[in-house]
């Protein structure tokens, strides 16, 4: 009998597979697309056009995540252990805001919160915003890193959405669109509309994943999606790919269920037995597969309401990155149609220009039911708003609609709709008998992000070692 099953080759899970074999522990890790990597996977760019010196160097985008903080300590020391270099990401020169009718451009890197009155900001939405900035780092403030469901005010904030808190603080159309953005496209516990996430879950991602930390500060060459591979390099036979998990059974007729008969993880081709197994996936997704016993009722109320973000991510490629012979950083934000925000995602080595742009919430909806000359047009007509006409002559384009993947169900992350914190928070990291969760999304630091999911590898292979003695 195998020791542990690992459902999931995402980050989470290949880096718990590493703990437990590290543990002397024998392994197997099942997952039910073609390759490893689940929200962390790189293409490489096809040119439409040839690029002016000739061959085409090489060129890798991140389709999935792609930056990283200092703060990220776990995933950086990965990144580390497997050579891969990172570089800083892209940010001199002024940053393009468009509002309404009025675009300007202002220094100050505005992906966070903004450093500087943008000039076309009237001063009354200006200090609007601030004085609403400034209530929310208190509430901010107020809460743990670490899960907050226990808070004494957790029940209280869970009871709104993160809209009943716009529509208390807010005044100005500016003010009222800023926090409604940032809920969109800052951070990673999302994206979500205003209207549908609970207050408590967006004041405690910024406690838990602060964008003062910077989470955008480096990128890496070669793109960050090329670590899962790294990652299971090594594990051979034990990888099982192209086979979903339908079941995981545990026995029941000892007061330990596990003890007598194990886990028996089933696909609609083979059945692994194993003395526990980690699901590492997000919690709607492992909604999918069927247990016995069955969940208890909080681990069910989860899995069916924490919801995917619902983004797209399109990387468009040009023969030199033109705007910053503007002065611009590449980086704008806006309440355009379709992209409320992009940035320069250059890889200086690769000689090409490259802009990452984000089409999230009830904008993706209704981007992804667009035609594809549509979506392509609506993508480069705003990148045009932001940056100028050159935008519309890319040598590149790629987009990746991630709610369309089965396997991982949206982006950036899955997030908590109001009552679901206080009703089903303990049930994130709460084993089912020697069944174990990990995921970025049950993390208690930097959920959402790689290092999340480094951490909840980490986490529940140690939880599953200590159990199995
Ligand atoms: C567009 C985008 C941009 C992002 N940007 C950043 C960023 O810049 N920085 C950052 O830190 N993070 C970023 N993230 C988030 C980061 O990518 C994720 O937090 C991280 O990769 C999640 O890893 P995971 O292992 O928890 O989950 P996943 O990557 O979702 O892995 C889960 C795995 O489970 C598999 N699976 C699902 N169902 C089954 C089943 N029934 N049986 C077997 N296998 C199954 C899936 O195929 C997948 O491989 C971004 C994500 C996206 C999509």
């Amino acid at each position: 009998m195998i020791d542990v099953v690992v459902v999931g080759a995402g980050l989470a899970g290949l880096v718990a597979a590493r703990e437990l074999r590290r543990r002397g522990l024998s392994v197997r890790v099942i997952e039910a697309a073609p390759a490893v990597g689940g929200r962390m996977v790189r293409t490489p760019l096809k040119l439409e056009a040839l690029h002016p010196a000739g061959a085409q160097p090489p060129a890798w985008v991140d389709l999935g995540g792609q930056w990283v903080g200092p703060s990220h300590t776990r995933f950086l020391a990965l990144l580390q252990a497997h050579g891969l270099r990172r570089f800083p990401s892209p940010n001199d020169g002024e940053t393009v805001l468009c509002f309404g009718t009025h675009r300007c451009t202002f220094s100050g890197f505005f992906q966070g919160f903004p450093e500087g009155q943008p000039p076309s900001v009237p001063s009354r939405d200006w200090d609007n915003a601030m004085e609403a900035l400034e209530h929310f780092q208190a509430l901010v403030a107020s809460l743990p890193e670490g899960h907050p469901h226990h808070h004494p005010d957790a029940a209280a904030l869970d009871r709104h959405s993160f809209q009943d808190w716009i529509d208390a603080h807010t005044h100005t159309p500016f003010a009222a669109w800023y926090f409604a953005y940032f809920c969109r496209a800052v951070g990673f516990l999302g994206p979500a509309e205003p209207d549908q996430v609970s207050l408590l879950h967006v004041a405690w991602g910024q406690r838990t994943a602060p964008q003062g930390d910077h989470p955008e500060e480096e990128l890496i060459h070669g793109g960050a999606g090329q670590l899962p591979a790294l990652l299971a390099e090594g594990l051979g036979d034990a990888l099982v790919l192209k086979e979903p998990v339908r079941a995981i059974h545990q026995a029941t007729s000892s007061s330990d269920p596990a003890e007598e008969g194990g886990v028996e993880v089933i696909t609609d081709r083979s059945s692994h037995r194993c003395r526990a197994a980690i699901v590492a996936m997000p919690p709607a997704l492992a909604g999918a597969i069927r247990f016995t016993p069955a969940l208890p009722a909080d681990r069910q109320a989860l899995q069916q309401g924490m919801t995917m973000g619902r983004c797209t991510k399109v990387l468009v490629a040009y023969r030199r990155p033109w705007w910053r012979e503007a002065g611009l950083s590449g980086i704008g934000i806006g309440d355009r149609p379709w992209v409320e925000l992009c940035a320069d995602s250059t890889d200086p080595e690769t000689g090409l220009g490259v802009l990452a742009a984000f089409v999230v919430g009830r904008r993706q909806e209704r981007w992804s039911a667009l035609g594809t000359e549509q979506r392509r047009a609506a993508v480069l007509g705003d990148l045009a708003a932001f940056f100028g006409p050159m935008a519309l002559e890319p040598i590149a384009y790629v987009e990746k609609d991630w709610p369309r993947e089965p396997f991982v169900g949206g982006a950036f992350a899955a997030w908590m709709p109001p009552g679901l914190w206080t009703r089903s928070g303990d049930a994130l990291l709460r084993p089912h008998g020697r069944v174990f969760w990990a995921g970025t999304e049950v993390a208690e630091r930097w959920p959402g992000f790689f290092e999340g999911a480094v951490g909840s590898g980490e986490r529940a292979a140690a939880d599953v070692a200590a159990r199995l003695g």
